[in-house]
């Protein structure tokens, strides 16, 4: 009984650790719950460990479960070696330190956050080399290209698929127009808010981009970004050889988070239906416009220009993005907006993790008084 796969999961409250929880739900004799923790959400975070009896649980807030200890902090969490496995699953930067010492404590990790790797990725991927440990990626595309690659040294290109948001077809006006309700419309995947206008301004896809350089150890020339809004295509690679190897299935996160939990296995767990290729009948992809969604070639630049440059881009970005859902800017300004902050970023070549800590909190004050000087109504 007790060879389950002992897990703790970071942001059990949010979109993916809510859906993580379901399917642990279907997996219960695979799965052993060590800590759950959240942020502020803890009134779900309790009804979760009555429901699961994790041995831990942590919050921001004060929590308390009878018969469960509340851990102080996530550091806990991430030095427990009883862990086989940590699903970093909160977003922002508040994943990026448990998930360093969970790699240097040998822990495999499960990697939903993706500010870990745009933030840091040459830090925690170097780290996780030397420790042994995997990263398995959670992000749908991220996790297709895990799927499909037996020889990475045989590949050529990583083909990065993208539905293209709310604004695919929207003209360059109307999405400088666009309101916080008709930019959180996703219509293909339900998600957190901050993801879904990182959706519609395709700076998902940027960040993405740099998510995929470390994860697999591209050049940024052979990551290739195409749109294809149906979102069956998650992903593809290109073998030297031209043959291409692309993982394909329904639109849900619960595929992806279930694969990364439980590899190297597999098990039937989740799976609601069979895919079927003559229901979906048609697949369409297309190029990115850059002229209307500008983030995608901002992510390049940041990720080409490396060291703490894609810390900038995020930092920036995740301010805008708030000023953009409080209302204080429009959804197009959020490019321009990261663009001078990147301009004006003095970089630092081979940052340390304080480096890019100082540098996300400089340029996140710096955002949120050049957005306050903009005195926009
Ligand atoms: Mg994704």
């Amino acid at each position: 009984m007790n060879n389950r796969k002992k897990i703790s999961i970071i942001g059990s409250t949010g979109s993916i650790g809510t859906q993580a929880l379901e399917v642990i739900d279907k997996l219960r004799d695979k799965f052993e719950i060590i800590a759950l923790a959240a942020g502020s959400n803890v009134e779900l975070l309790k009804l979760q460990a009555e429901k699961f009896r994790p041995k831990y649980i942590y919050a921001a807030k004060e929590i308390n479960v009878e018969g469960i200890k509340t851990l102080n902090s996530l550091d806990e969490i991430a030095s427990n070696k009883e862990n086989d496995i940590i699903l970093v699953a909160c977003s922002g930067k508040v994943g990026l330190k448990p998930t360093l010492k969970a790699i240097e404590n040998g822990i495999n990790i499960a990697l939903a956050n993706k500010e870990t790797l745009v933030m840091a990725g040459d830090i925690v991927m170097k780290k996780a080399r030397e420790n042994n440990v995997k990263i398995i990626p959670v992000d749908s595309e991220h996790c297709a290209i895990h799927q499909c690659i037996k020889n990475i040294s045989q590949v050529d290109k990583l083909i990065i698929t993208a539905s293209g948001g709310p604004f695919l077809h929207k003209s360059a006006e109307e999405i400088k127009h666009a309101t916080v309700k008709e930019t959180l419309n996703h219509p293909r995947w339900n998600m957190g808010k901050k993801i879904t206008v990182d959706s519609a301004t395709l700076m998902n896809k940027g960040l993405e981009i740099i998510e995929a350089h470390h994860l697999f150890g591209f050049d940024y020339e052979n990551i290739e970004v195409v749109i294809h809004p149906q979102s069956i295509v998650h992903s593809a690679i290109e073998y030297v050889d031209g043959s291409v190897i692309a993982q394909i299935g329904l639109p849900s996160m619960h595929i992806p988070i279930q694969y990364a939990i439980t590899y190297p296995e597999r098990f039937e767990g989740i799976k609601s239906k069979s895919f079927s290729f003559a229901e979906i009948a048609r697949l369409d992809f297309e190029k990115p416009d850059f002229e209307k969604f500008p983030c995608i070639k901002l992510a390049y630049k940041a990720g080409k220009l490396g060291g703490t440059a894609t810390a900038c881009l995020n930092a920036a970005n995740e301010e805008a993005v708030f000023a953009f859902l409080d209302r204080k800017i429009k959804v197009c300004m959020i490019y321009e907006i990261v663009r001078k902050m990147l301009d004006e970023h003095v970089l630092i070549k081979n940052p340390s993790i304080e480096e890019i800590f100082k540098v996300d909190s400089d340029v996140r004050r710096k955002t949120r008084e050049y957005i306050s000087s903009l005195n926009i109504k």
